[in-house]
């Protein structure tokens, strides 16, 4: 049932280093880079603009569109290009947990496209699909209520632990793995994904949202920064 050392020598709430860069793709009206340890996620954004087919346009308010991929070369074994299941769903998911701070309203009949693209993958995907892509969008100058940061919190064994790459995500020693991953704004305290894949204990889930929460906290102020680097916010605050 013990699981007394994480297995890359973590502390059970500590995160992986993370980077953060906005700004990177010439082309995109926003683009951003992500990447915790080993996971990487880079956005970029195009849009607002008319949406085709007119049919699927929305009257009342624009659409978020995110379309999540892995690389071929993002994990050991080649992952097969092209759209799958899994990532048509995990394209809905980010978006579901982007819209809620998107301000959407006066874009009728207009698209937000957001592509997603993971070079990288050591668990936790679409959580740094979330983080770039929420950065992306306020790069693009999208208006926006808040960030969204995202982190995978999980159970494996025993014990709490934040940030969970993918040798815990495998873990099958007594206890088992369970992996949960939250999308977190904190500027309206709300979560806007709560996923779960695994078995939990009632107390142990309220545990890891909030060690989820703290986390995803952290998170924040390094999306914040980033932003504030490229928009140079401190320096003009400071003149
Ligand atoms: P998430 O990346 O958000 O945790 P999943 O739980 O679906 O999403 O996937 C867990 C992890 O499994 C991924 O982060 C990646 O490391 C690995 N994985 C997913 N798809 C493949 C694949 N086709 N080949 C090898 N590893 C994969």
């Amino acid at each position: 049932m013990v699981y007394k050392k994480r297995f890359d020598g973590r502390k059970f709430d500590e995160l992986r280093k993370i980077e953060a860069e906005v700004g990177i793709i010439p082309n995109a009206d926003g683009s951003a880079r992500f990447k915790i340890g080993k996971t990487e996620a880079i956005a970029g954004v195009y849009g607002p603009k008319e949406m085709h087919p007119k049919f699927l346009q929305n009257p009342k308010k624009g659409t978020l569109r995110c379309r999540y991929d892995m690389i071929s070369f993002s994990v050991n074994e080649r992952a097969r290009p092209g759209p799958s299941r899994r990532s048509q769903e995990l394209g809905l998911v980010i978006a579901s947990a982007l819209e809620p701070v998107c301000l959407l309203n006066d874009f009728p009949k207009l698209i937000v496209d957001v592509f997603i693209e993971i070079p990288q993958a050591d668990a936790g995907t679409r959580c740094a699909a979330i983080c770039a892509a929420s950065m992306a969008l306020a790069d693009a100058g999208i208006p926006m209520k808040d960030l969204v940061a995202a982190v995978a919190v999980g159970k494996i064994g025993d014990k709490i632990c934040i940030d969970i790459n993918k040798e815990e995500e495998d873990y099958d020693g007594p206890g088992g793995a369970t992996d949960i991953p939250i999308a977190y704004s904190p500027v309206e305290n709300k979560l806007t994904l709560l996923q779960l894949d695994g078995k939990i204990k009632d107390e142990d889930l309220v545990k890891a949202i909030k060690e989820g929460i703290k986390g995803a906290k952290k998170i924040y102020e390094i999306q914040k920064a980033a932003l504030k680097k490229k928009y140079k916010v401190n320096e003009v605050l400071n003149e």
